[in-house]
């Protein structure tokens, strides 16, 4: 028997044009230029249960980062019927500043996350710039101190949250990231964050360049293919495509709020 599915949305809330396409792909043409890159959450839901998929920066830590902050999630929650002081469960793929942010907003929620993204993230390789910089110190002690308030639940690897519903552990980008696996009316699909930030770091096997581990990274475009029914399923973390692939939620979301439980255009 299949689990009851779930509708996926991907929320819309900043975006930054990319000085050239080294920034997206190691080994990139130095005369490729860049494009954009968008900002996302997720919304998982079904008549029974819903899940935030993290929950991206503050308008003041993007301004600092010098990213176009263009509406907080929490906005993109409430015009789905969710407002952020009632979200119950927010997975969090990884730790880094653009997809943990917000943290006030959403007092009743259990973060799930996974034990090596905490050791990462609070250990010997954010004692220099090279894979601390994409980490907000704030972010994380706030996030230490959730784990003390007992709102953090860690997972070691794979785990099901619920029917429907797992979480898997992939490293690569950062040590701890993982992908989520969600059952639809098309069948299963991935949410893959930044495994691949843009379809074609996946597609073309070009990695995105702030990596910790390369092979990791790797083959986690290879677990994302195996866990979803089709390729094109695999849904990826910053690609403005998303928006072009998928419809609006509703009338008055085009360009901010997709669903993604559709299947793609073009
Ligand atoms: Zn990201």
């Amino acid at each position: 028997m299949h689990p009851l599915p779930y509708e996926i949305y991907a929320i819309r809330y900043a975006t930054v044009t990319r000085k050239h396409a080294g920034e997206n792909f190691i080994g990139a043409d130095p005369h490729e230029s860049g494009g954009t890159m968008d900002y996302f959450c997720w919304l998982l839901r079904n008549a029974e249960r819903s899940y935030v998929v993290d929950t991206g920066f503050t308008a003041d830590v993007g301004g600092k980062r010098g990213r176009q902050f263009l509406r907080c999630p929490s906005e993109g929650l409430a015009a789905l019927g969710l407002p952020a002081s009632e979200v119950r469960d927010v997975i969090i793929t990884h730790l880094h500043y653009d997809h943990i942010g917000n943290f006030a907003l959403f007092p009743q929620a259990r973060f799930h996350l996974q034990d090596r993204e905490m050791a990462y993230a609070t250990g010997r390789h954010m004692a220099g710039p090279v894979l601390s910089g994409a980490y907000e110190v704030e972010d994380i002690t706030a996030m230490v101190r959730e784990v003390y308030r007992g709102r953090v639940r860690f997972y070691d690897g794979d785990a099901t949250l619920a029917p429907g519903l797992s979480l898997h552990h992939v490293g690569g980008h950062t040590d701890g990231l993982q992908i989520v696996r969600v059952f639809t009316r098309l069948g299963w699909m991935v949410l893959a964050s930044d495994a691949t930030h843009y379809y074609a770091n996946m597609e073309e096997a070009r990695p995105f360049p702030i990596v910790y581990n390369v092979g990791a990274m790797v083959q986690g475009w290879q677990r994302c293919r195996e866990l979803a029914d089709q390729p094109q399923y695999v849904i990826p973390g910053h690609d403005p495509a998303v928006l072009m692939r998928y419809p609006a939620a509703h009338a008055g979301t085009e360009g901010w709020i997709a669903r993604l439980d559709c299947e793609p255009a073009g």
